[in-house]
């Protein structure tokens, strides 16, 4: 089944009474894309168009909608809460609104809300799941949005359910029936873990704009390269035995500190070969992260685990990083008798790059005045230029406040976010 979808006419009468979205649409079960389109709804069928509820509302709302994403069952949550909130905002507001389940990802949802149609278009992202949060950490409960001191604390309000409330709030008085090229609003599930919300697009086969904007919290800076993650765990099999006769087994050990010297080495030739000034660490990172083996000191160690954490630069490719380790691993312990394994802790995260010319950067550069630059962080961003949109990302609120106790939202950078998200608007959709 698929969920109700419509255009609304434009309410343009500004004193009309404000209706708060108390009863958001009921996603059905289970959602399906529907690849219904604006163009394809009877008008006939046309609800009048009811006004979504005030910007401190609505942040008031995504923040007290828990949707915790983590790779620990203990912690992860749907996300199914915040899409039939923001799907309601949107449908009233004017978007046809679609709602897509994450394939084996039971209870976690995308959302993608469209107004206009065309080849170009604008998207604007984000994700609808915040990390895990430490309680007793809080001065304040991270559900429930405070306003102190000309910030809004709570859990998501920076990275960045507060996102979704800044851009409905910008495009309120837009008339999305009069839109010369697409305007997308995507919300997507499980950034802060898995990333599967922003895979599974990848297989919709639905173009969703040319250009893309990420909200996460830069700022308001734009960027335009991040680096990729991959974490590997690296195992070596021996025989354990008695430490008084080395004869009497294999050491896994001895094996690992072979595999490290040569991962040092690698890394040192990494680093030699990449570099981007761009970037703060302006080379690419292996770090040696976890490490066990053995039980006793009068044993032979028999099996020993390394986790390390790569960061490649932009240019360079998981695959092949992975391949070239596993030659190098490989050719470390040849003739040891030690066996092997590698294997990858998660999918990875590919490095990111906009090109510097696209028009979305070039836009964003003039509206902020400042070059578009790079992170440390990771986004969602090359899977969207992988379906073929121009990236960037830029959005309100500061990373450092990000998966941290007391996470907030300064007031201040409400107003800018807004102007950048309606100029978008203007040039990409209304000219
Ligand atoms: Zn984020």
């Amino acid at each position: 089944m698929v969920s109700p979808t419509f255009v609304a006419r434009f309410d343009s009468d500004p004193s009309a009474p404000a209706r708060c979205a108390s009863t958001p649409a009921r996603l059905t079960n289970p959602p399906s894309h529907s690849g219904m389109r604006l163009d394809e709804t009877d008008p006939v069928m046309q609800p009048p168009r009811m006004s979504i509820p005030s910007l401190p509302e609505m942040m008031r709302q995504l923040i007290a909608t828990p949707s915790v994403s983590s790779v620990s069952p203990q912690w992860d949550q749907s996300n199914q809460g915040v899409i039939e909130v923001l799907s309601g905002w949107c449908r009233d507001a004017g978007f046809a609104v679609e709602i897509l389940d994450v394939p084996d990802c039971p209870g976690k949802y995308n959302l993608i809300a469209s107004a206009g149609s065309g080849p170009e278009g604008l998207v604007l992202s984000g994700h609808t799941d915040t990390v895990p949060y430490d309680e007793g950490k809080w001065n304040t409960d991270p559900f429930r949005l405070k306003e102190v001191d000309q910030r809004w604390y709570g859990l998501g309000t920076a990275d960045m359910k507060g996102f979704f409330a800044i851009v409905l709030e910008a495009i309120r008085d837009f008339d999305l029936s009069s839109l010369n090229q697409p305007l997308v609003l995507l919300a997507t599930a499980d950034e802060e873990s898995s990333m599967c919300g922003a895979r599974s697009l990848m297989d919709i086969q639905q173009k969703l704009g040319r250009h893309a904007l990420i909200g996460e919290p830069t700022g308001l800076k734009p960027i335009r390269m991040h680096k990729g993650i991959a974490m590997e765990a690296i195992r070596v099999s021996g025989t354990s035995g008695h430490s008084s006769n080395p004869d009497l087994g294999n050491n896994a050990l001895e094996g690992m500190h072979r595999l490290m010297t040569e991962l040092l080495r690698w890394r040192e030739e990494l680093q030699s070969q990449h570099r981007n000034p761009l970037f703060e660490v302006e080379v690419p990172t292996v770090n040696l992260g976890h490490i066990h083996g053995g039980d006793n000191p009068n044993r032979i160690c028999g099996h020993c685990e390394l986790h390390i954490d790569i960061r490649p630069l932009p240019g360079m490719s998981l695959e092949h990083l992975r391949e070239d380790m596993d030659r190098r691993l490989g050719a470390s312990l040849a003739g040891s008798g030690l066996k092997l394994e590698r294997v990858s802790l998660f999918e990875g995260l590919p490095a990111m790059e906009t090109d510097r010319d696209a028009l979305i950067v070039k836009t964003v550069e003039q509206l902020t005045n400042s070059p578009a630059g790079a992170v440390a962080f990771g986004t969602e961003a090359p899977f969207l230029n992988a379906m073929g949109m121009d990236t960037v990302i830029l959005g309100p609120g500061s990373i450092d406040q990000a998966h941290q106790p007391d996470e907030y939202l300064a007031m201040d950078q409400l107003e800018p976010a807004m102007r950048i998200i309606r100029d978008l608007v203007n040039r990409f959709c209304l000219t």
